[in-house]
Formats: structure tokens, C-alpha cells, sequence
């Protein structure tokens, strides 16, 4: 009898950063006996060693791989994140919770948000984030896992804020220890198929040839395969993030509680990172260089940050933008090579989840690539792209400041029509764009726009049809709720010392 199973398909990964061991060890592990997975990294080169704040969906990567969680973040040094704290966004002085959660819950199909501004109207609302657990437990500094019986306490998610030098040595443990092959050296040529042209082997600077049927191209901002080799064109997104510099510089704690959330302070040329691992605080500055010079971001990143500072700050350089296909011939990209935004919002490292997980459903079995899963696979990864890029630029041109040049300039900038028309009906209506799969749902446009001061000339009319004293009555029952439960809940640094004597 013949054997009919497909033979495996020889996946090299070149790059071994955040994206190319995170590729690599999904992939064998996910693809068993369908993918035979070999990564190539250069030490000398290096990797980019930041990216330490993510979103909840790394949590679904975590487990799906059957990684243990407390042992993964003991190992990177994590902590828990609830949200971003947004300071001085939307005018200096104010400040808003970007929760992994909701606010409230929907009532008769009518969204929680526009009963919220029916109460609004009449100044008897408080603010918005008073109903949410996930803001009142970051402001507790207080963390538990969100219970999973439909009850308040289920109404958030969280993410995990790492040392990012240790998490690509993590998930490369996990992937050598899952079958994948790793050959160090730096490659200097790429063969192609002199008909098809799709790419052959990779030859290392030994003479080391490196055959393979699908190449991921994890080689960083450098994109060796998709953009040296395939010239696949990058869509420059600099006139609506202008922001393309940022001065990362790492300081000892000195708050007694580790924050259960990131902080983004606005700067007059960017904003500024906080983000609080076990072990140190991360910050940077992330900034225009169009509007200030890499010298007085640096002096603004020293002078902002508090503790002691464990380095100088090191200045990163990039292109906001993201390449017009991310899988061309037989190369797809994942990563920095595929695209970046920029850190605020932190996501990236979903974006390369996002790539890993279409990668692994469209995956060419047998080696043969279809056209029409190529094809796909760009359109979904576009699709992400452009809902991330909208979010991100709202921020921005979301705010009432013109007290520096750079927000004077984001203020007024042309936006994408796609984020135009979000804005438009939001503005119009109290209304957030739907969709079912992806990034950043209506929770978190909504938690946006209140919390940068842009409130909707209307709202569901359906919303004024409850007697107002009800809804006081079932709007204080809920602040008084979630306040009581989050009292309960332990302080975020006690439970990670709890999880971490468990191991
Ligand atoms: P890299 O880390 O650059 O890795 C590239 C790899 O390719 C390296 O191993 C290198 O050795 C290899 N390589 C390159 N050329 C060759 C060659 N010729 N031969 C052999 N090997 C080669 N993301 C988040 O999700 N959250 C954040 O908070 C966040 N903050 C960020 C802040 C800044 C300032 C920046 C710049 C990025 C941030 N990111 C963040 C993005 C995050 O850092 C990246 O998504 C992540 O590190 C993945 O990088 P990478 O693996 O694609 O590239």
C-alpha cells in the first residue's frame, strides 16, 4: 500500500527576533508532520529587543501552543496589563483608561455607551470609565484572572507586559525543544528559480546553502526577502503617523506597586512609554523627528522618566508603513518585514500573531501554493493593517491641543477616508463601525473618543425610554458592584509573587 500523506514542507525562517521564533515554534507545533521548520539568525546582527507591551490576544498564542503561563512569565520577567493609561491626549490635563474590557452592557440591544450619554446630556453620568472593571482594577493596582461565568468579573481581559530580549530565548527553547533546526550565521545571498522566481535556498556568508519550499521572511526592519530580494513596494505611512523615532531607556522601580497597565504620556513631539515588568520599568520616547532632534528627545526621555536610570537611551529608527503584499511568490513576511506602525497601542506583536495564525490556515500542504490562499492571506493581513493604522491615527487628530507643532499638525491633518467616515458616524450618531474578527471593538473606539473629549452630537434614541431615576438606580448599583468585587481582588505585585512561588 502507498503512502498518500503529503510530504513535509521545508519552512525556513529567516530572522530569530520576537517574529521569527514565534513563527518558527507555531508553526512546528501546530503543523506536526506537515512543516519541517529551520531558522536562521545572526547573532552579530541582533534583533530589536523592544516590544514589551501586548494585547490580550498573545494570551490565545500562549495557550494554544500549550505554553504554561505562570513558567512563561516568570521566565520574561511579565507582569499583567489591563489597559493603557492615556495621558494629556485629547487635552493637557486629562486622562482616560483604554481597558481590555467593556463599559457596562448592552440593554434591550441598545449599547451601554448610549445610555451613558443619555445620562450625560444632564451631567448626572460620572465618568465613563467608572464602569469598567478591568479600569477599576488597573487603578486599584489590583489583579485576578477574569472569572469565566458571565458575570462582571468575565467583562475583561489582559495581556502580559515582558522583557522583550527574553521572550524571543524563550519561544526559541519552546521551538528547538518542538523539532526546529537552528543554523547561526548571517545570509548574504538569496537563490531564485530562474523561471518562477520564487526563492530557492538561502546561502549563508560560510558558503552554508539552506534549500527550502516556503520561506518567512522575520528579518526585521531589514526585510531581506520580501523587500531586497522581491521588491515588494512599502506603503509609507508617514503623513498620518508622523512619529518615526523613539528613545527606549530602561529604569529601577521605584513605586512600591507594580501598575497592572501601561502608561502613554503625551509629549510636545510624541508620547512616552511606561511600562512596568518585574524586574525594571521600561520607557521610551516615541517621537517625530521632523518636530525635535534625536539629541533633545533623548534629554527629554532622561528628564521624564523617573528612577534610576539603568542605561542611556538608545535611539530606534523606523518607517511607518507596511509592505503592499505581505506573501508574494513564496514568501511571506512576519514582523518588522511585513510591517510597523508604531509602539503606541502595542501592535505589533499581535500583527505578527494575526500573520502567524492565517499563515498556519492557509498553509500550502504538500508544498504546492494556491493563488487564491495567497491572495487571502494579503487581503486579511491588509484588512488588519488599516483598522490598526485608523485606530492609531485617532489619537492623534483626536485632540482639542495646539500648544506644540507637532499636535498643532496632527490636529489638523488629512486622515485616511476610512477613518473619516468612522469619525463621521460616531460624531452623527453615537455609532461605532462593527466588526466581528480582528483588533479593537467598539469598547475600545468608544473608550477613545470619550476619553479624548469627542462626544456625539446624538445617540440612540432608544436610550431615553427608561425612566431616568431607573437608570441612576441601575447606573449606581453597577459602580458599586464592580467597586466592591475589584476590593476583593488581590494587589497585582502580591499575585505575581503567589504565581511565581507556585512554579
Ligand atoms: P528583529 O527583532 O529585528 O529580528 C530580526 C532578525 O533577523 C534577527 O534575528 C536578525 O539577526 C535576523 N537577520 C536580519 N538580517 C539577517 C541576515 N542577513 N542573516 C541572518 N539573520 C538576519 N511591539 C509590541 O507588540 N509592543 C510594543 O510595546 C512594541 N514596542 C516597540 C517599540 C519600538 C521603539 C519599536 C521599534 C518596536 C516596538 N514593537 C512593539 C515592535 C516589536 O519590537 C517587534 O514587532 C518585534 O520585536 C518583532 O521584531 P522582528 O522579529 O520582526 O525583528
Amino acid at each position: 500500500m502507498s503512502d498518500t500523506s503529503p510530504r513535509p514542507v521545508r519552512v525556513v525562517v529567516l530572522g530569530g527576533g520576537t517574529a521569527g521564533w514565534m513563527t518558527a515554534a507555531a508553526t512546528a507545533k501546530l503543523l506536526p508532520g506537515l512543516a519541517e521548520v529551520h531558522l536562521v539568525e545572526s547573532e552579530d546582527i541582533g534583533i530589536v529587543g523592544v516590544g514589551e507591551a501586548t494585547l490580550p490576544h498573545i494570551r490565545g498564542f500562549v495557550e494554544r501552543l500549550g505554553i504554561d503561563e505562570a513558567a512563561f512569565m516568570k521566565a520574561t520577567h511579565a507582569t499583567y496589563k489591563l489597559g493603557i493609561d492615556f495621558r494629556d491626549f485629547g487635552s493637557i490635563g486629562t486622562s482616560y483608561i483604554h481597558p481590555f474590557g467593556s463599559f457596562g452592557e448592552p440593554v434591550a440591544g441598545v449599547g451601554f455607551h448610549h445610555y451613558w450619554l443619555e445620562l450625560e446630556r444632564s451631567g448626572k453620568a460620572g465618568p465613563l470609565d467608572q464602569y469598567s472593571f478591568a479600569v477599576a482594577a488597573a487603578k486599584a493596582n489590583r489583579f485576578a484572572p477574569p472569572a469565566m461565568d458571565g458575570s462582571l468579573a468575565s467583562s475583561y481581559g489582559y495581556a502580559y507586559q515582558f522583557d522583550a530580549t527574553l521572550f524571543g530565548p524563550f519561544m526559541r527553547d519552546f521551538g528547538l525543544a518542538n523539532g526546529v533546526t537552528r543554523t547561526e550565521g548571517r545570509v548574504t545571498e538569496v537563490e531564485r528559480d530562474s523561471e518562477s522566481g520564487d526563492v530557492t535556498a538561502l546561502v549563508l556568508e560560510n558558503g552554508t546553502r539552506i534549500e527550502g519550499d516556503l520561506f518567512v521572511d522575520c528579518s526585521g526592519f531589514r526585510a531581506l526577502l520580501l523587500g531586497d530580494t522581491l521588491d515588494e513596494e512599502w506603503e509609507d505611512w508617514t503623513h498620518w503617523l508622523p512619529c518615526d523615532r523613539a528613545a527606549a531607556m530602561p529604569c529601577a522601580h521605584v513605586r512600591e506597586e507594580i501598575e497592572p497597565y501601561t502608561t502613554a504620556s503625551a509629549m510636545p513631539a510624541g508620547w512616552r512609554w511606561r511600562i512596568p515588568l518585574q524586574h525594571r520599568i521600561g520607557n521610551g520616547y516615541v517621537f517625530a523627528s521632523a518636530f525635535i532632534s534625536e539629541d533633545e528627545a533623548c534629554e527629554a526621555i532622561i528628564g521624564a522618566a523617573e528612577g534610576t536610570q539603568l542605561a542611556d537611551p538608545r535611539v530606534l529608527r523606523f518607517r511607518p508603513g507596511r509592505r503592499s503584499r505581505s506573501w508574494s511568490h513564496n514568501v511571506i513576511g512576519v514582523g518588522l518585514a511585513s510591517g510597523f506602525l508604531e509602539p503606541l497601542e502595542s501592535t505589533s506583536i499581535y500583527l505578527a500573531q494575526m500573520a502567524i495564525t492565517y499563515l498556519v490556515e492557509l498553509f500550502p500542504v504538500g508544498g504546492k501554493i494556491d493563488p487564491r490562499d495567497r491572495d487571502e492571506f494579503n487581503r486579511l493581513v491588509d484588512l488588519e493593517y488599516d483598522r490598526v493604522r485608523d485606530f492609531l491615527i485617532l489619537h492623534y487628530n483626536a485632540t482639542t491641543r495646539d500648544d506644540s507643532e507637532f499636535w498643532d499638525h496632527v490636529r489638523t491633518m488629512e486622515v485616511p477616508d476610512s477613518l473619516a467616515g468612522k469619525m463621521e458616524l460616531w460624531r452623527e450618531a453615537g455609532r461605532v463601525e462593527k466588526y466581528s474578527n480582528g483588533l479593537f471593538y467598539d469598547a475600545s473606539w468608544i473608550a477613545v473618543y470619550v476619553g479624548q473629549g469627542l462626544l456625539p452630537e446624538r445617540h440612540d434614541p432608544r436610550a431615553a425610554i427608561p425612566r431616568e431615576d431607573q437608570m441612576l438606580a441601575a447606573f449606581g448599583k453597577l459602580r458599586d458592584t464592580i467597586a466592591s468585587e475589584v476590593s476583593q481582588m488581590p494587589g497585582h505585585r502580591d499575585y505575581l509573587l503567589r504565581e511565581s512561588a507556585r512554579l
